[in-house]
C-alpha cells in the first residue's frame, strides 16, 4: 500500500498496535494463514449480503419513503422475476449458506461442523426475525470513499438503513460470541463509517449499531458527536503521517501473541548459535550485578542513617573517615498553602500566576525589601519547612 492508498478501520488499527505489522501486511503483503473464525464471519456476512440485497433499489440514496427501498412485504409477495427479487425461503437461503460456505482454516473436521452448526442456527434466527423487524435497507454491503480532511479512506459498510425519522442508520454485523453496550458506544470502527456514510449520503447518519448475530441483538447507539470524530481523525493523521515517513518501527505488545510474523519480527529474532554462550554469560554477569545494586543501595540507606544519628547526637556534620571525610548537608523545601496566600498575594495587587506556585517564588518575595512588610511577615508565617539530609563525600 502506497502512501496516500485510502485507509482502512483494519489498516488504521493495526499501524497503531504495531507499524511493522502493518508493513508485513500492507507493503509486503505477506498471506497470514487462514482461520475458521475469519472464513466463518466471511461466509455469513456473504450469505447476509445475497439475503438483503433484493430490498434496495438504484433509488435507495433519496430520502423519500416510497422510493428508498421496497417493503418486506412487496418483497416477500413478489413472484416476479430478478431484479424485483423476493425473500428466500430459509431452505434456499441454508442451500445457498452451503454454497458459499468458506472451509479455510478450520482446526478440525469437528471444529468445522460446529460452526456450520451454529451457522445455521444464526441464520435461521436472522430469518425469522425479518418478519418481525423489517430492515429498511439502502445500501448492503457498500464500498464508501471519502477524503477526511484530505486524509483519504475507505470501508465496507455491511448495512446501511433508513431510521422512521429519514435519517440513517450503520450497521455492522458480528459474528463473535460475546458483544457488550460499550463495544458499539466506544467502536472506532462505527466512528469512521459515520464519517464515509455522511460525506457519501444526503442525509444524517442518526445511530450507529453493532448486529450481534448469536443473540439476534441490535446495540446501537447515537451518533458520534464532533469530539469524537476530531479524536479518531487525529490517530487517522497520526498513522497517514507516520506510513507516508515510513516509520515502520515494532512496537512489542500484546498483539504480539496472535502475530504471524514473529520469524521475521527483529523482536524475536533469536541470538545466533555460536553467540550464544558468550552472550549468556554477559547476560547472567548482568543479572548478578543488578541483584547486587539493591543490596548496595539499602546497605548505603542503613549506613547514611546511622551516621546522621550518630552526627545528630554530637551535634557535629563533619565525620572523619580513614580515607575521607563525610559531610553532612542540609536540602530544605519550602511550601506554601495557595489557599492562604493567594488571598494575601490578590489583596496587595500581586496575581499568584505572575509570582509562580513554587515555593522559590515565595521566599524570593519574601526577602524583596521593595515588598510591603506586613505581606512578607504573613506570607513567611504561611509557609512550611521541611529539611532533608544526605551525606557528600570528600577525599582525604
Ligand atoms: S511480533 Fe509483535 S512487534 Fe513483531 S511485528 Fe508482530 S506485532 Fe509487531
Amino acid at each position: 500500500m502506497a502512501a496516500g492508498t485510502p485507509l482502512s478501520y483494519s489498516s488504521v488499527r493495526t499501524y497503531l498496535e504495531c507499524p511493522l505489522r502493518w508493513k508485513f501486511l500492507y507493503v509486503d503483503k505477506i498471506p497470514e494463514a487462514p482461520r475458521g473464525y475469519f472464513s466463518f464471519g466471511r461466509t455469513i456476512h456473504s450469505v447476509l449480503e445475497e439475503l438483503l440485497l433484493p430490498l434496495v433499489t438504484p433509488s435507495a440514496r433519496t430520502t423519500a419513503p416510497g422510493l428508498s427501498q421496497r417493503t418486506l412485504d412487496e418483497w416477500k409477495g413478489s413472484s416476479a422475476p430478478e431484479p424485483a427479487g423476493r425473500l428466500w425461503s430459509v431452505e434456499e437461503m441454508l442451500a445457498r449458506y452451503r454454497t458459499l460456505w468458506v472451509p479455510d482454516g478450520y482446526l478440525s473436521g469437528d471444529d468445522e461442523a460446529r460452526y456450520r452448526r451454529l451457522g445455521e442456527e444464526m441464520l435461521m434466527g436472522f430469518h425469522a426475525s425479518l418478519g418481525k423487524h423489517p430492515p429498511h435497507p439502502v445500501a448492503i454491503e457498500a464500498h464508501l470513499e471519502a477524503r477526511w480532511n484530505g486524509i483519504p479512506v475507505h470501508g465496507y459498510i455491511d448495512r446501511i438503513d433508513r431510521t422512521p425519522d429519514g435519517g440513517l442508520e450503520v450497521l455492522d454485523y458480528k459474528t463473535s460470541r460475546e458483544l457488550r453496550r460499550e463495544d458499539a458506544v466506544e467502536s472506532d470502527q462505527l466512528t469512521l463509517y459515520q464519517v464515509l456514510v455522511e460525506k457519501n449520503f444526503p442525509d444524517p447518519v442518526e445511530r450507529l449499531t453493532l448486529y450481534h448475530l448469536r443473540t439476534l441483538t441490535p446495540l446501537r447507539t447515537p451518533a458520534r458527536p464532533q469530539a469524537a470524530l476530531e479524536n479518531l481523525h487525529e490517530r487517522v493523521g497520526v498513522v497517514s503521517d507516520g506510513i507516508r515517513a515510513q516509520a515502520f518501527e515494532p512496537t512489542p505488545g500484546r498483539q504480539c501473541s496472535r502475530c504471524e510474523f514473529k520469524a521475521q519480527c527483529p523482536e524475536f529474532r533469536e541470538v545466533p548459535e555460536p553467540e550464544r554462550v558468550r552472550l549468556s554469560e554477559l547476560v547472567d554477569r548482568f543479572q548478578a550485578l543488578r541483584a547486587r545494586e539493591g543490596e548496595v543501595e539499602r546497605e548505603l540507606r542503613a549506613t547514611a542513617e546511622a551516621l546522621h544519628a550518630e552526627a545528630e547526637r554530637l551535634g557535629v556534620h563533619r565525620v572523619p573517615g580513614q580515607h575521607g571525610v563525610a559531610l553532612r548537608r542540609r536540602q530544605e523545601h519550602w511550601t506554601f498553602p495557595p489557599e492562604v496566600v493567594g488571598p494575601l498575594l490578590k489583596a496587595h495587587g500581586l496575581v499568584p500566576a505572575s509570582v509562580g506556585a513554587d515555593g522559590a517564588a515565595l521566599r524570593r518575595l519574601i526577602r524583596d525589601p521593595k515588598v510591603d512588610a506586613e505581606l512578607r511577615r504573613r506570607i513567611a508565617e504561611a509557609g512550611g519547612r521541611t529539611l532533608q539530609w544526605y551525606w557528600d563525600l570528600e577525599e582525604a
